[in-house]
């Protein structure tokens, strides 16, 4: 069988790097380096491409993907992963102004969470998952009434919950203390194509 995105994909790139050999704002983060305002840490959907989303250019977001958009809370025993690592770089040498975890609708990772038995995890998507099981008891004060979905309503839970655990990482909480940094909580829905935010004052969410 052609591998038909393989091909697709070359050609694309090919045509975009003869582009960019010409445009000034590559040529400026290429001599210059990044300096990202904005970090997102979203999910591994192929749906949720922030840069697609926003229609960013390159320098403007600095993305962490993983299964879920989970981001643990910070513990002595979980220094140097992924999402703590990501973090830490993101704000104390890029000094990124605002964070936007964003979950979304129909999530593949929500509905494993959702599957959740309580029994030791078997593999590593149920142990990353594992890290989220908290906000299977978390609640919020209202749900939009528009997310109907048992699974949607467990994603608005466990992006608060990330928005939450974001307080626990010593580097966030000392930017944020001194003003520098916005941290916020966002829900895509891939259906209706629109945002709702979260409300931490009132633990529930709202029209973007
Ligand atoms: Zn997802």
């Amino acid at each position: 069988m052609d591998r038909i995105n393989i091909t697709k994909f070359i050609k694309s790139f090919n045509e975009k790097a003869t582009y960019l050999a010409k445009d000034q704002n590559y040529k400026n983060l290429v001599e210059h380096g990044q300096r990202p305002e904005t970090m997102i840490i979203t999910c591994c959907d192929s749906r949720v491409d922030p840069a697609l989303l926003f229609q960013a250019d390159f320098g403007d977001i600095f993305v962490l993907r993983n299964v879920a958009n989970i981001v643990p809370a910070f513990d002595e025993s979980n220094i140097g992963c992924a999402t703590g690592s990501a973090l830490e770089f993101a704000v104390t040498e890029l000094a990124v102004k605002d964070i936007v975890i964003i979950g979304h609708s129909d999530c593949v990772g929500i509905k494993g969470l959702c599957a959740h038995t309580g029994n030791p995890p078997q593999n590593s998507i149920e142990a990353w998952l594992d890290l989220a099981k908290d906000s299977l008891e978390h609640d919020l004060a209202a749900y939009p009434a528009e997310i109907t979905q048992l699974n949607d309503q467990q994603c608005l839970r466990t992006l608060a919950l990330s928005w939450q655990n974001l307080a626990s990482y010593p580097q966030v909480v000392r930017a944020i203390d001194r003003n520098a940094l916005k941290v916020h909580a966002w829900y895509y829905d891939i259906n209706k194509l629109a945002i709702k935010c979260y409300n931490h004052t009132e633990n529930t969410y709202e029209n973007l």
